[in-house]
């Protein structure tokens, strides 16, 4: 009787089934109780059978593949002269079930001097790592909350994998560097005008950037950070819906990358754009290029620092008349009255040197975004004027990794965690698997 290719692999997937099931029983045989048991060791129980089980799965399907035989000579995928058989090769396979040993078939080309496993490419198996896909993204995502030393045990006590730091460190690499082409290639499209619509359609967005100090290659460096979330929500759902992006590059750079990081919260849908930032120039310097219809506000936390400044030399550190001088200002500040601050400081005379500077140094500040501090219009616009959100991205997204005790990093090693914090923290991302190549 002649039986079809459909027929075997239906017996085939029946036997490998009742293996599975066989070795279900077995492990339930064995580790199942029902009496006396707390709801601790029922935890327990279901989570070594589960695990047990899931090993099986993997083993088997595994097994059932085959080693990847097709002959004695097959056809070099190089050069496509005839490659020999040479035997078997055992390579070694890490998932999230554990340490996995597979047997194949391994095909030499004497003529390109190449080898290759049919079964490598079957599976689908890195070629230089010895960890599956989930596990090298999570081993990212593990990585971008914790040092890879630390990141590596919890791996090996949340998820039972066992790694070295420097292999994390080796895939948080690949992968970083993976989410840094991404961003190129949007911001290549971007750039063309060929980038697809976004799924977001905010009523307003708001745009947040601010600048953060990173220990990189034994110096101080800027670390830019900007994240963009809309205006229709409360403060916690703005956090919540916000997109990150953060890098040691240079302004231009970044600022091309906010343009991209906007359009994917809905700046192609949304006409109502609102940028926050402090002092910094390059912050006004890129909102100029790609939002220039939009409402700008200086941070009120900074400007209200330099009137402290100024409020702590003219009536004296700590003293009641600063006080009230400051909250006279930004009484000032909330009505649209910049201009009578700026009286207030202008009618101060002081002699030192150093009181001159300051008060100088204030005037030109507030002339300089005098457009930026209507606190009162911007407000009633329905911007905001200044940005919690940022704030906590500074702390959450950039210092929690990378300021952390003794913590150094070079310029690509920073660049790529930063990359992989920016992106764990934004609204949308689900996990590094689609990165890890
Ligand atoms: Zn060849």
């Amino acid at each position: 009787m002649c039986i079809s290719p459909n027929e075997e692999e239906a017996s085939h997937r029946k036997a490998v089934i009742d293996r599975l099931t066989a070795k279900y029983r077995k492990a339930l045989e064995k580790e199942l109780r029902i009496s006396g048991v707390t709801y601790d060791d029922i935890e327990e129980m279901a989570q070594k059978i589960g695990e047990d089980t899931k090993r099986s799965i993997e083993d088997e399907s595994i097994q059932s593949q085959g080693c990847g035989y097709e002959g004695t000579r097959v056809t070099c995928p190089g050069c496509q002269a005839i490659g020999r058989y040479r035997g078997r090769r055992a390579r070694h396979v890490i998932s999230l079930s554990g340490f996995h040993r597979i047997e194949r078939s391994y095909y030499y080309c004497g003529l390109c001097h190449r080898g290759w496993c049919p079964l490598d490419r079957d599976l689908d198996l890195p070629i230089s790592s010895e960890a599956t896909r989930r596990v090298r993204a999570l081993s990212a995502r593990f990585s971008s909350y914790l040092p890879y030393r630390l990141a590596a045990q919890e791996l090996s006590e949340v998820c039972g994998v066992e790694l070295s730091a420097t292999a994390l460190q080796g895939y948080a690499k690949v992968i970083g560097e993976q989410v840094e082409r991404e961003w190129a290639r949007q911001t290549h499209l971007a750039s063309e005008r060929k980038v697809r619509p976004s799924c977001e359609y905010p009523d307003k967005l708001q745009m947040s950037m601010d600048g953060v100090m990173i220990f990189v290659d034994n110096d101080w460096r800027e670390a830019k950070v900007g994240a963009a979330y809309p205006l229709n929500a409360d403060a916690e759902a703005q956090t919540k819906q916000a997109r990150y992006y953060a890098t040691l590059e240079r302004s231009s750079i970044f600022g091309k990358r906010m343009q991209v990081l906007a359009h994917q919260a809905g700046s192609d849908h949304c006409c109502k754009l609102g940028v926050v930032g402090d002092g910094a120039d390059w912050i006004w310097i890129e909102s100029g290029k790609y939002w220039p219809r939009s409402v700008q506000s200086l941070d009120f936390r900074h400007l209200g620092e330099h009137l402290w400044k100024v409020a702590k030399l003219r009536f004296g550190e700590g003293s009641a008349a600063a006080s009230e001088w400051i909250e006279q200002q930004e009484a000032y500040l909330m009505e649209d009255k910049a201009e009578s601050v700026l009286a207030s400081v202008q009618s101060w005379r002081p002699r030192k040197p150093e009181k001159i500077e300051e008060r100088r140094k204030l005037i030109a500040y507030m002339l300089e975004h005098k457009k930026r501090i209507r606190y009162k219009s911007i407000k009633e616009a329905g911007y905001q004027i200044g940005s919690g959100v940022i704030e906590a991205a500074n702390k959450t997204v950039v210092q929690a990794r990378m300021k952390g005790a003794g913590m150094r990093w070079s310029f690509k090693g920073a660049q790529v965690m930063l990359h992989l914090c920016a992106a764990r923290h934004s609204k949308g991302f689900e996990n590094f698997i689609p990165y890890a190549i």
